[in-house]
């Protein structure tokens, strides 16, 4: 096969929606095995079915990223059904804008257990097979989901943005680690994509404000974010993009 991921197996985490799925999708096309996670098994199992119908191969796995042992489960299942990770798409994600003095602290922990310990049970579990895959195959990629908000200011997104924050920065002295091991690492930090991250959002405030930007900002596609994907994954062996910031062309 000329696809350029061919023999090549990758883990999206959150693929039941949004930016995860239309990864999937993108990088079953390009010809990866794909092995497809996230909480909602019905969501799944549907992308599953799809990729499987247009020729692609594709593992729904139905985790809770939050759980570590659940997830070391799921790398365990991976690896036996479609062998070892060279892929992984740390992705899934929440964003819970609001006022700090609102003192959402159940709001504030869910971010920091899934964009921050979520994203490190998915690390702890499939980085052994990174770098497995990476001494078998030559090649491994590490793409973390960040976010403009790691580097810009938004109102009333402080946690979040910590949380995506924490995600570029352990991203760059990961790849100062795994580099060396043939572990391309990647954050990936996108501006607004229209997804379902914005349903989950409570505060009247953000909400105007996510809704009033629409005005004057064509937000990206998901697919507009798959296709950088596929491009990070697709370089020469040589070519590592550690940063890739994406913005839509009017959001400033
Ligand atoms: P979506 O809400 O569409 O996708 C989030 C995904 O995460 C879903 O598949 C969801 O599936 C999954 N998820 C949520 N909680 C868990 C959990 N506990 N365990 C496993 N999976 C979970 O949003 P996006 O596609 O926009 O978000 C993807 C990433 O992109 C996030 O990290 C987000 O912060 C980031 N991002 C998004 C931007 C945007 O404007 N949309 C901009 C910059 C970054 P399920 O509910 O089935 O578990």
């Amino acid at each position: 096969s000329t696809r350029p991921l061919y023999g090549r197996v990758a883990v999206i985490t959150g693929a039941s929606s949004g930016i995860g799925e239309a990864s999937a999708e993108h990088l079953a096309m390009l010809g990866a095995k794909v092995a497809v996670l996230a909480r909602r098994a019905d969501r799944l199992e549907e992308l599953a079915a799809r990729i499987g119908k247009d020729g692609g191969t594709a593992l729904a796995v139905a985790v809770d990223v939050t759980d570590a042992a659940a997830v070391q489960a799921a790398a365990d299942l991976v690896e036996a059904q479609l062998g070892a990770a060279d892929l992984l798409l740390n992705n899934a994600g929440v964003m819970l804008p609001a006022p700090v003095e609102e003192l959402r602290a159940d709001q504030w922990q869910r971010q920091i257990d899934l964009n921050i310990s979520g994203l490190m049970n998915a690390i702890g579990a499939f980085t052994p097979q990174l770098v497995r895959a990476a001494q078998e195959r030559g090649v491994a990629d590490l793409i973390n989901t960040s976010s403009s908000a790691a580097h810009n200011l938004y109102p009333t997104f402080a946690v979040y943005a910590g949380t995506k924050a924490f995600v570029t920065h352990l991203s760059k002295h990961l790849r100062m680690e795994l580099g060396p091991k043939k572990v391309r690492v990647c954050a990936i930090e996108p501006g607004i994509v229209g997804t379902e991250l914005q349903d989950h959002v409570t505060d009247a405030g953000a909400n105007a404000w996510l809704e009033g930007s629409k005005d004057t900002v064509d937000w990206l596609l998901s697919d507009d974010i798959a296709q950088i994907v596929g491009f990070i994954a697709s370089r020469p062996l040589r070519v590592n993009l550690p940063q890739v910031f994406i913005m839509p062309t009017a959001q400033t």
